[in-house]
């Protein structure tokens, strides 16, 4: 027999999938996901491939149940091969290396999120070798261009594939399960969901006329009134039930003084108070506690003589979780007042309930796997594909725990210059996740 060329723990994968460029957009992900596909193949392992353009393809593998229990869901694991680009950062070490030195693994989507990926593989790669009879199915998808719109990815199979989804409802993906140290606790913030991303228009409308003459009360001066206000003032606060969630679980892992404190931003009355006074640690509760929108493209006028009847401004809009895109326009309005004309040009809309079903027994697998943390549930300021997978009814959780040391930054190194992780973290993220997958079904009665 043969041995078999491939890796098959989680830190040897990912240095295998960070020699391959897929900075996105720019070199397809075609070849690093036919690797991973002739990789799970290697061991047996069911795969397809659907894509929307041959050379950027979405690979998904099962292995299949051993005497189905139709209650148990299929387990899914997800994560995308593309990386954003490494174009004028200034890298220590080559970013396509692969390269180990002093416990780190160094490169291009180290973090972001081939090592992530790498955890998963390593997990279906013990399934498949070490068989544990699992009463459902395994999935493991690696997809492209999420850093991209995901427009050949996961927003793809969702809007043409949607079988592919059947019988789906929980996944875990990206952003979420690594220590994080916060005010002298060691958090492992679990994700549960991710704010809305929205794009509207806002129009300003006033008497038109001659450059000549001075006119007051203009279309410009309403505008440049109304995006005066939205910069210098939030939206009102709003409180959904994730966020609650997250805020009470952290608060009672926090306990005293700073327990109270993360209670009392619960207080409507009392958020932005508390928030002003909080610094850093208010900027990091802000976002989850408001929809927020920053203006980005103004427009209007065609001739420096005329004064324009109509202008507009183009804004990025974030909505928290389980807010609707009416409400988040309320609150628009009860900062610019009702005279402007507000369109929605775009709307990711998030999933209306969150479900936290899987949440308990996730964060009970971080405890056993390091005591001295606190497993917390949080909400993503960002995005991920995990929005495209509730459209099908599926709760994306992100959960690819992390041990890091405690001065090493995770978000500082996400699409940075040197990015890089620990090779131990990929090492105990993948032992818990495989042991993760193997009891998961007791969470799901
Ligand atoms: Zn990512």
């Amino acid at each position: 027999m043969m041995l078999n060329q491939y890796p098959t723990d989680a830190v040897e994968i990912t240095q295998k999938l960070i020699q391959f460029d897929t900075t996105t957009g720019v070199v397809p992900e075609r070849d690093c996901i036919m690797y991973i596909k002739e990789m799970l193949e290697s061991h047996g392992i069911e795969t397809k491939l659907i894509s929307r353009d041959e050379q950027r393809p979405n690979l998904i593998a099962k292995i299949p149940a051993v005497e189905p229990d139709p209650k148990i869901p299929p387990f899914v694991m997800y994560g995308h091969v593309d990386v954003v680009s490494t174009k004028d950062q200034e890298w220590e070490k080559d970013p396509f290396g692969g390269i180990i030195e002093d416990g780190y693994l160094w490169g291009r989507g180290a973090i972001d999120m081939k090592g992530e990926l790498g955890m998963f593989l390593e997990t279906m790669i013990r399934l498949a070798d070490e068989k544990p009879q699992l009463p459902f199915d395994v999935v493991c998808m690696a997809v492209s261009d999420e850093e991209g719109r995901s427009d050949y990815g996961v927003k793809y199979l969702v809007e043409n594939h949607p079988e592919v989804f059947e019988g789906m409802k929980y996944a875990i993906g990206e952003i979420g399960g690594f220590s994080l140290k916060i005010m002298g606790k060691k958090l492992y913030p679990i994700q549960i969901a991710e704010k809305q991303v929205a794009e509207v228009k806002i129009i300003a409308k006033g008497e038109g006329g001659h450059a000549s003459m001075k006119h007051k009360d203009t279309a410009m001066e309403r505008l440049s009134v109304a995006i005066t206000k939205l910069s210098q003032k939030r939206l009102p606060v709003r409180i959904t039930p994730p966020v609650r969630y997250m805020l009470e679980q952290m608060a009672e892992s926090f306990g005293g003084v700073v327990g109270q404190g993360i209670k009392l931003l619960l207080k409507p009355a009392l958020t932005d108070l508390l928030l002003n006074r909080l610094g850093a640690a208010g900027s990091l509760f802000d976002p989850m506690l408001h929809n927020s929108l920053n203006v980005t493209i103004v427009g209007g006028g065609e001739a420096i003589n005329v004064i324009p009847s109509q202008v507009w401004c183009r804004c990025d809009l974030r909505l928290v979780p389980e807010c609707t895109i009416e409400e988040a326009i309320q609150d628009i309005k009860s900062i610019i007042g009702n005279e402007f004309e507000i369109e929605v040009l775009k709307y990711d809309k998030g999933s209306k309930g969150v479900d936290l079903k899987l949440y308990n027994s996730m964060a009970e697998a971080i405890r056993s796997a390091d005591p001295s943390g606190y497993p917390v549930p949080f909400v993503l300021q960002a995005v991920t594909d995990g929005r495209f997978l509730s459209r099908v009814g599926i709760q994306s959780y992100g959960f690819t725990p992390m041990d890091l040391p405690e001065n090493y930054d995770f978000a500082s190194l996400s699409h940075n210059a040197n990015e890089r992780v620990p090779v131990s973290a990929l090492e105990f993220g993948a032992k818990l996740i495989y042991r993760y997958v193997t009891e998961y079904y007791k969470a799901c009665f």
